[in-house]
């Protein structure tokens, strides 16, 4: 039986240290604000954005709200956008994706000033991160690095494979791997025989984007196992799944992320956690 990684916990005691250092800010008078831009009324996005306002409040940071008609144009998200930029009382900038299709999602992000970036995705701050400087990582994959250093997971010199090269999890995650010293395998839907090389995971993490794809006959005994999906199986189901076959993988890993309660709620509270590090 493995043991399970508890997101939910280690979120919390993660926002709980964020909510520290933002009332030792304050003492100094110092504020912290993030800019959250929704376009259009996606529900999801809708969802996500409340929860990060949420958050906010828990941590005790400001959070700005934009809202945006789904028939805005680009010029007028790129204009909010340099106007955030200029604005010297706002720390985080984010804009909720995916936006309608109509708009220019690279241009948005390239837009956000890098040292506003607080979700990570601008290319310089992506740059930063593969050479080792100081910047903002994206979010989930952050988040994977403190489930497991809290869980006692030792990385430096282990066997770890990605599924999924995604730009938000799975490169990121492959670089943070490879800056704790773990020895990186990245998967994706082109690799052959995906079952010989997840076998030889110590550390094995899934982002595919598949509900349920990976079962036992992909695990090693003893592997940890990072499960990054987030699925309703079927349009009625009220039970969440992930990528991993959890029922199965379970009784051969040694620590196993739950879905949900895993990773997931790692994602926000490593966006306050950047948001308040943006101040030191
Ligand atoms: P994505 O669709 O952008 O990428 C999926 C990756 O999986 C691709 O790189 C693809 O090459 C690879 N892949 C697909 N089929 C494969 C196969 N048969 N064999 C090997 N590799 C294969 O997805 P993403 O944005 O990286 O997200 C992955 C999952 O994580 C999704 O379920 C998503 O909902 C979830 N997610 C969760 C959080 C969170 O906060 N927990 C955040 C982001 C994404």
């Amino acid at each position: 039986m493995a043991g399970i990684i508890d997101g939910k916990s280690i979120s919390l005691q993660i926002k709980d240290e964020c909510k520290d250092k933002v009332s030792k800010l304050k003492e100094k008078g110092i504020e912290v604000t993030l800019a959250v831009i929704q376009v259009g009324e996606d529900p999801a996005s809708s969802v996500y954005v409340n929860n990060k306002k949420k958050a906010c409040e828990y941590i005790g940071a400001n959070s700005l709200s934009y809202q945006l008609k789904e028939d805005s144009t680009q010029e007028e998200l790129l204009k909010l956008i340099d106007d955030l930029n200029n604005d010297e009382k706002v720390d985080g900038i984010l804009v909720q994706l995916p936006l309608p299709m109509h708009f220019d999602e690279d241009e948005v992000i390239r837009r956000i000033n890098p040292d506003k970036d607080v979700d990570g995705f601008h290319p310089i701050n992506v740059g930063r991160l593969s050479i080792g400087e100081k910047g903002f990582v994206s979010c989930t994959p952050a988040g994977i690095i403190e489930l497991l250093k809290r869980s006692n997971v030792e990385i430096e010199g282990k066997e770890c494979v990605v599924i999924g090269r995604s730009n938000i999890v799975g490169k990121p995650m492959a670089m943070l791997m490879l800056r704790e010293n773990a020895t990186v395998t990245v998967c994706h839907s082109r690799t052959k025989d995906l079952h010989e090389v997840a076998k030889r995971a110590d550390i094995l993490i899934v982002a595919i984007g598949k509900p349920r794809f990976i079962d036992d006959t992909y695990v090693k005994d003893g592997a940890v196992v990072i499960d990054v999906g987030i699925h309703r199986p079927d349009p009625d189901s009220k039970k969440l799944c992930g990528d991993v076959d959890f029922d199965k993988v379970e009784p051969k890993a040694s620590l196993i992320t739950p879905v949900p309660g895993g990773v997931g709620p790692m994602t926000i509270a490593m966006l306050m956690n950047n948001l308040v590090n943006s101040k030191f």
